[in-house]
C-alpha cells in the first residue's frame, strides 16, 4: 500500500492464479512429461526470482531464460532448478560454468568453442541442441546434421540434455500445415542425432499454444511460457486460465475544463463540451504504451471506462471522467487485470500481450500475493 502511495503504480502479482495456470497445464500433459518454464524476460515481467521460487514449490522441472546473465541472477537468488539459456555468448563461458547453466548450442561453431572450453577445463557440461525446423532465427539446419554428429562424437565433454524445436505458430490455425511440417522435420532431425548417442536426451517442441494444440508432440517436455502467466494464445482455453497480474494506478489529480479546453502534449486531447479529466500516476517509461493515447486506451476507474485523452506522458496519462461524479485523486484506476484483459489492450494498439507483460519497467514495483 505505502508502496503504491509512493510510486503511485503496482503490478500485483496473483501467485495463487500462477498455482492454477501451472496446474491446467500440468492436466493437459501426461504424467511423465516434464515442464520446462520460460522465465526469461523477468519472467514475462512478472518478476523472475519470485516466480522461479514459486514454480520450484510447484514442481517444475526446469526454467529456461534468454541471457546468462538472467540465469545467473536466478542462481544469486537460490534456485536450484535446471536452467536451459537460450542465447549464450563465448564470453559467458566462466559464468555458465560457475553458476551450473546449461547452455543452448545452435551451430556448429558453438559447439567447437563450447567443447575445447570443456576439454581445457576437464569438465562436462550439459547443453541444449536448438533445431531449426523453420523458425530460422538460431538453430541447426539439416544441411549441418552430418557436421553435428561428428562433433557429438569428438566432444564427449558436451551431454546433450535435450534436443528441440520451436514452432513458428502455434497459435495459429492458418499455420497448422506448417506446424505439422515443422513436427515431421522434428522427428527425422532428433532421429538422426539420437542415432549417434549412447544415452538419451530430452525431447521437447511445444510452447503454450502447442500443449493445447498438438498433445501428440509433448513427448519428454514442454516449454510452458505466456500461458502460466494467464495468456491463453490460441483463444480456446480462455476461461480455463486466470490471469495472474493487474497493473494499478493511482489518480493524481482530477480537473473540471472548460468548453475548448485541450488536454497535454500537442493539444491532442480536445474537450469540447468541456468536462472532467483524471491525471493518473502512470506513463510510458513505466511501460504503458504511447500508442493508448488519444483515446486508443482505456482504464477501469470505479468499475467504470475511462478512456485515454491526449498523449500518454513520460511518467503520467490523462483520462476523461466526466461521467464519473465523484471521482477523487487517490482513487485507484485499473490498467489491466480481471476487468481488461491483456488480450484486448494488445489488439488496441496491434501488438501481443507478450510485449504488454514485459514492458513494464522496473521502476514499478511488483506485489505478490
Ligand atoms: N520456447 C522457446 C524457445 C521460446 O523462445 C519461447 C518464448 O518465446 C517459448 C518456448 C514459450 O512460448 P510461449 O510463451 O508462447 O508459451
Amino acid at each position: 500500500r505505502l508502496q503504491q502511495r509512493i510510486h503511485g503504480t503496482t503490478l500485483e502479482i496473483n501467485l495463487n492464479a500462477l498455482t492454477h495456470n501451472f496446474n491446467f497445464y500440468k492436466r493437459q500433459i501426461k504424467p511423465g512429461t516434464k515442464v520446462m518454464v520460460m522465465v526469461k524476460a523477468f519472467a514475462y515481467g512478472g518478476g523472475a526470482a519470485e516466480i522461479a521460487n514459486h514454480l520450484q514449490t510447484l514442481g517444475a522441472d526446469y526454467l529456461a531464460v534468454a541471457f546468462s546473465d538472467e540465469g545467473v541472477a536466478l542462481r544469486k537468488q537460490g534456485i536450484r532448478l535446471p536452467i536451459m539459456v537460450l542465447n549464450p555468448v563465448e564470453e559467458s563461458f566462466d559464468l555458465l560454468r560457475e553458476y551450473n547453466l546449461e547452455p543452448v548450442v545452435f551451430s556448429p561453431e558453438f559447439f567447437k568453442k563450447l567443447g575445447l572450453f570443456a576439454r581445457h577445463h576437464a569438465i562436462q557440461i550439459p547443453i541444449h541442441l536448438d533445431l531449426d525446423t523453420g523458425m530460422h532465427r538460431l538453430g541447426f539446419e539439416p544441411k549441418h546434421l552430418t557436421e553435428l554428429k561428428k562433433l557429438i562424437s569428438a566432444y564427449p565433454e558436451l551431454k546433450i540434455a535435450s534436443l528441440y524445436t520451436h514452432l513458428v505458430g502455434a497459435d495459429e490455425e492458418v499455420h497448422h500445415d506448417f506446424s505439422i511440417q515443422q513436427l515431421d522435420q522434428f522427428m527425422e532431425m532428433k532421429s538422426q542425432v539420437e542415432a549417434v548417442l549412447v544415452y538419451k536426451p530430452l525431447i521437447h517442441a511445444l510452447n503454450s499454444a502447442g500443449i493445447v494444440r498438438y498433445p501428440d508432440y509433448q513427448m519428454d517436455m514442454v516449454r510452458l511460457g505466456i500461458g502460466l502467466y494467464g495468456v491463453e494464445v490460441t483463444g480456446k482455453y480462455d476461461a480455463s486460465l486466470k490471469p495472474v497480474s493487474t497493473l494499478k494506478t493511482t489518480i493524481s489529480q482530477v480537473k473540471e475544463l472548460p468548453a475548448g479546453a485541450t488536454v497535454g502534449y500537442s493539444r491532442k486531447g480536445v474537450l469540447a463540451q468541456g468536462g472532467k479529466i483524471a491525471t493518473l500516476a502512470i506513463g510510458y517509461a513505466d511501460g504503458y504504451d504511447r500508442r493508448f493515447s488519444q483515446g486508443i486506451g482505456y482504464v477501469i476507474i470505479q468499475g467504470k471506462k475511462a478512456p485515454v485523452i491526449g498523449n500518454v506522458c513520460m511518467d503520467m496519462v490523462m483520462v476523461d471522467v466526466t461521467p464519473l461524479p465523484d471521482v477523487k485523486a487517490g482513487e485507484e484506476a485499473i490498467i489491466y487485470g480481471e476487468q481488461i484483459s491483456l488480450k484486448e489492450l494488445a489488439d488496441r494498439i496491434g501488438t501481443i500481450p507478450y510485449e504488454l507483460l514485459t514492458n513494464i519497467s522496473t521502476r514499478v514495483k511488483r506485489v505478490y500475493y
